[in-house]
């Protein structure tokens, strides 16, 4: 049976979380988890509703070199955020593309970074934005970054007593972009996308589903700048960093060659 805990303060959420070692799921837009339960593919009962944190740990704010966007921000609010239209437009473009404005109205950014899917669409523009996450619990904060956040499948650095309070983006002057293909602009999951961020001769790259979880290109990253590279080239490379699979949208094979076109696009675009 599902039970539903409703801390009122911090406090008693790590009352909670420290009594016992629980994996707990976290109630935050439960745009995920509700349907996931629903269908029986999450099966932990224990959930702990985050809603009266909402005002606190929700909002965007900068520091000297960050901008932090607050766990529980919605989609809906991160789109309408000055500070991160003005420097992260990359980050809009993609939070633009998680499902309709129902759910962007509902779905947070910390909901989205947990679940984890390979198909996230706010995940690949964050890696390639080098984002942080500020893990909290009784203990205090800790530090980590989104690309060390993914272990493997649904593995996350994230321990039971511990939610995430903040997503920190360091501001810098890359360039970057995020580019979806799906078959429509909104309400569809996405069949491959690709997230870049460059200056001079470094750069920074991510792709959605294109591997069990979201993680950098750091393969094709590392030799992205050498010269004369041709798609076959790219083809070689790219196999170090993804391997995507076949679901019913689209066959894993289709979502390779895909991303291989879009990437050696990106090098002759960048070559010029
Ligand atoms: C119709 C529909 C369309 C969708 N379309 C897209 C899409 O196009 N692109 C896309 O990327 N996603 C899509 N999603 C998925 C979903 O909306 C997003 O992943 C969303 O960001 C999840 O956020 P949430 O607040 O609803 O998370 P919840 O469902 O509340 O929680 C998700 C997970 O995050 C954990 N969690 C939540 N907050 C915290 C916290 N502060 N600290 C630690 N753990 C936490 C929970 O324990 C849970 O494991 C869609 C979902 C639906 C139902």
């Amino acid at each position: 049976m599902i039970s539903v805990l409703r801390p009122k303060t911090t406090k008693e959420l790590f009352e909670i979380l420290d009594k016992e070692d629980k994996n707990y799921l976290f109630l935050a837009g439960g745009t995920d988890i509700m349907p996931s339960i629903k269908k029986g593919i999450e099966k932990r009962e224990d959930l702990i509703d985050l809603s009266f944190l909402k005002k606190g740990f929700s909002g965007v704010y900068r520091d000297k070199t960050n901008i932090i966007v607050k766990s529980l921000t919605t989609f809906a609010k991160i789109q309408k955020d000055e500070l991160l239209n003005k420097h992260f437009p990359s980050f809009i473009k993609a939070s633009k593309l998680i499902g309709g404005y129902t759910i962007q109205g509902m779905a947070t950014i910390a909901g989205n970074i947990v679940n984890a899917s390979p198909a996230a669409d706010s995940l690949p523009s964050l890696l390639t934005l080098n984002a942080k996450v500020t893990l909290l619990s009784s203990n205090g904060e800790r530090i980590i970054e989104l690309k060390d956040f993914y272990k493997g499948y649904k593995n996350l650095e994230i321990k039971n007593n511990e939610i995430i309070s903040n997503i920190i983006i360091p501001t810098s002057d890359y360039q970057a972009d995020f580019i979806e293909v799906g078959t429509r602009k909104a309400m569809s999951i996405t069949k491959v996308s690709l997230a870049y961020a460059y200056k001079d001769k470094n750069i920074f790259l991510s792709a959605g589903s294109a591997f069990a979880y979201p993680k950098r290109l750091f393969a094709t990253e590392k030799r992205f700048f050498e010269k004369d590279l041709t798609k076959k080239d790219f083809e070689i490379i790219l196999k170090e960093d993804v391997s995507p699979l076949d679901d019913i949208r689209s066959s894993g094979n289709y979502r390779f060659n895909v991303l291989r076109n879009l990437v050696f696009s990106l090098y002759q675009e960048l070559q010029k």
